[in-house]
């Protein structure tokens, strides 16, 4: 199998090149195709097996399909911490680099402002760790409303670290038809409820 078989644009599949990758993954040749088909997907995957290419590249596609006037935030990708939100972010500006689609990045411990004026701007995905993302919201210098694909990176990782109650909060600002994607290195029984809660009818894939 090689990338060309996914059907992705060719601004995509130049980055790849670039990226020199001879074929996907397991978890891409798996989740790519789901995603695109727009199921929820909940996937088990560790670090270090391309599980960030197997969201971020059909996302990317489903952004280039129908681009719109006027930026306006349309997938959302959540992640336990900063270090991972630069990593996701990286992935992002890579694989989308011969794109018009645009990426930002909202963490915590620094200031808002230079956060807040690239969101006023307007980008199409951000990547955001659960706290600072709350504070955007509260404050009205986010909205999710028009957010098609959401995107739990490291699922357990944001539950031992605590977020079960800032999830809870933000998915309150998200819209109710939306496509959910759920990438977790275990699958605890913690995992299955917040699951039950947020994704509909979702794929599963365990690598
Ligand atoms: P991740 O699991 O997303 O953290 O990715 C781990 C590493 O695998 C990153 O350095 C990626 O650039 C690389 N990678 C992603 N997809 C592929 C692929 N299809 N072939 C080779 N390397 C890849």
């Amino acid at each position: 199998m090689t990338f060309s078989s996914f059907s992705l644009d060719s601004t995509l599949l130049k980055a790849i090149t670039e990226s020199a990758y001879d074929e996907p993954t397991e978890i891409q040749k798996q989740s790519i195709p789901l995603i695109l088909a727009k199921h929820d997907v909940m996937a088990r995957a560790q670090t270090g097996t391309g599980k960030t290419a197997a969201f971020a590249l059909p996302i990317l596609q489903q952004l280039i399909s129908v681009q719109p006037c006027k930026p306006e935030l349309r997938a959302l990708v959540l992640t336990p911490t900063r270090e991972l939100a630069q990593q996701v972010h990286k992935s992002f500006c890579h694989y989308g680099q011969f794109t018009d689609v645009t990426i930002g990045i909202a963490y915590g411990g620094v200031s808002t402002k230079k956060q807040i004026s690239e969101l006023k701007v307007g980008v199409d995905i951000l990547i955001a760790t659960p706290g600072r993302l709350l504070d955007l919201l509260r404050t009205e210098s986010v909205s999710l409303s028009n957010i098609e694909t959401l995107v739990f990176d490291e699922a357990d990782r944001m539950l031992d670290m605590g977020f079960k109650e800032e999830i809870d909060q933000i998915t309150q600002y998200l819209p109710k038809t939306k496509q959910t994607l759920l990438f977790s290195a275990t699958f605890a029984d913690d995992i299955y409820k917040m699951s039950k809660n947020i994704l509909v009818e979702p794929k599963m894939v365990e690598i």
